[in-house]
Order: structure tokens, then C-alpha cells, then sequence
């Protein structure tokens, strides 16, 4: 779907790709520091594209998004929100440029099987966005440290729109989506009275299980700290089986490499039985 709309943005767009010059340093206005602009030049030489950079209306609490198009262009759209606020735009744009440099670097994206099913259809219209949402927040421990060399957090808080979100919903029974916004509190919040207030409003829901399955989930990024793609891989496996807990443990999830995809590494998700563990005499 996002393919789709990037289209129709270079279509109308099209004319404002090199608006902004990245060899000037200038990106979306703002002046990026040296390190930076070496993440710029990188993502620019492994891909041999321009980075395409646009402020765009995003969805929900989002305040910027990055992708690799069909054609291979690397992408940054950010909120218009940001447009005047320089601070939290450049924090905004360094981030995104962070989860570009994974991907040119063979770190992959997971997308669902079309022969995965959930009791509300395929998992990968109901349930992609909840991945894209893990497989953000494990990239976001990959580079934490640079985040935090580049003192760029303090820039963006996220507490209080799961907390809305999460009150609107009493009555309703915790999903996947709950768990994520719950790891989300716990890993990116900046002061525990944000975490300590979306844990009352989920106990008031009575979604125990949400808070558990989302410190489980925390927990395992957190301790995780992976640096290569595998490890990313590895992490995000423990965590789909603590998100979508198979009904037994002949059951369980691999990943394998989508061959159709030129441009960036992409994990297809399948559900798999275990092999049987034999004991050698
Ligand atoms: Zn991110």
C-alpha cells in the first residue's frame, strides 16, 4: 500500500526531488552534522540513488517513516508537523537516516506469508502492521547508542497517545496491538510515570496479559543489543513467538529469504513445526 502511494507522490512530486541538494549537507532544510551526513553519503553510495526526502501528512502518532521504493530509491517523508520545529526535525530525519543505513547494510524487513492465517483473515492484512511495528522497535536498539551520542531522544517523547488510545478502548479485549504499544512505553518512554500510567489504564481493562507478554517482549530486546542482521533475526523470532504464541510446541515460526525482492533484504514469515528432537544414544 505504501508502494502504491509513494507512486502517486513521484508522480505529482516529482518535480521537487532535488530540492533539497544532499551534497550542500542540507536536508529538509535543516544543516546535518558531519556524522551524519556520512549515514547520507553511505545510504546515497549503496543504494546509487539520491535520497528522495518530502514533508508529508502521517498517519496516526507517526512523525516520519523511511522505505526503499520498488525502484530502489531510498525514501524519507516526514510530518509537516516537524516543519518548524528544528530540533525535533533534525532528531526526526537522523532517525529515519538510521533505519535506511540498516537496510542498506542487509539488515531485513519481515512481511507474513499469505499462507498465514489469523480467526480475522490473513495475517498479512490484519497483522502487518504489528511486525513493522517489532521490527522498528528492535532497530531502534540497534542504534540506540548513536540516538544517545547524537542526544536526539530528548527531542521526541512518545507517552500519552497509547495511554488515549488504550482509555478509548475499555471494554475491548487486549490484541497484539496493545502488547506493542506496552513494549513501546516500556523501551522508549522517558519517565516512568508515562509506563507506570499506561500499566493502570491496561489493568483497568484487564489486559494482565498484555503487560506481561509486552515486559517479555521488552525484556528480550532490551538484553538483546544485536549488531548483525542475524541477530536481528533471531531476536524478532523469540519475539513473534511471544506475541502470536503457537497452540503447542510442535508449532512455531521461520523465516526465509524472499527471492523476489532486489533492493533490501526481506524475510518472509511462515509458521513451521519443530523438528523432532532425537536423543543420541
Ligand atoms: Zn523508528
Amino acid at each position: 500500500m505504501k508502494f502504491k502511494q509513494l507512486k502517486i507522490i513521484f508522480a505529482i512530486f516529482s518535480f521537487s526531488v532535488n530540492l533539497f541538494a544532499q551534497s550542500s549537507g542540507d536536508f529538509l532544510g535543516i544543516k546535518l552534522r558531519p556524522e551524519v551526513q556520512t549515514i547520507v553519503k553511505e545510504i546515497e553510495r549503496k543504494t546509487g540513488e539520491e535520497i528522495y526526502s518530502e514533508f508529508i501528512q502521517q498517519k496516526d502518532y507517526m512523525l516520519g517513516s523511511s522505505l526503499i521504493s520498488e525502484d530502489g530509491i531510498p525514501v524519507v517523508l516526514i510530518d509537516y508537523s516537524l516543519e518548524d520545529d528544528p530540533k525535533k526535525l533534525e532528531a526526526v530525519i537522523v532517525h529515519e537516516l538510521l533505519h535506511l543505513r540498516l537496510r542498506v547494510n542487509n539488515y531485513p524487513t519481515f512481511v507474513f506469508s499469505p499462507s498465514v492465517r489469523t480467526a480475522k483473515g490473513p495475517a498479512i492484512e490484519v497483522e502487518q502492521s504489528n511486525v513493522n511495528d517489532l521490527k522498528n522497535l528492535i532497530e531502534h536498539r540497534v542504534f540506540k547508542g548513536e540516538m544517545e551520542r547524537f542526544a536526539l531522544y530528548r527531542h521526541v517523547n512518545l507517552a500519552g497517545d497509547a495511554a488515549k488510545g488504550a482509555k478509548k478502548q475499555k471494554g475491548k479485549e487486549g490484541g497484539q496491538t496493545e502488547v506493542i504499544n506496552y513494549v513501546r512505553a516500556i523501551l522508549e518512554y522517558h519517565k516512568a510515570s508515562d509506563i507506570e500510567e499506561l500499566r493502570k489504564i491496561y489493568e483497568a481493562n484487564n489486559w494482565k496479559n498484555s503487560i506481561k507478554t509486552g515486559e517479555e517482549i521488552a525484556a528480550l530486546i532490551s538484553q538483546s543489543n544485536p549488531q548483525t542482521p542475524q541477530a536481528v533475526e533471531t531476536v524478532f523470532l523469540k519475539c513473534i513467538l511471544k506475541l502470536y504464541p503457537p497452540p503447542s510446541p510442535k508449532y512455531t515460526f521461520k523465516l526465509t529469504l524472499d527471492p523476489e525482492n532486489k533492493f533490501w533484504r526481506r524475510m518472509i514469515i511462515n509458521t513451521a513445526t519443530q523438528p523432532i528432537l532425537r536423543k543420541n544414544k
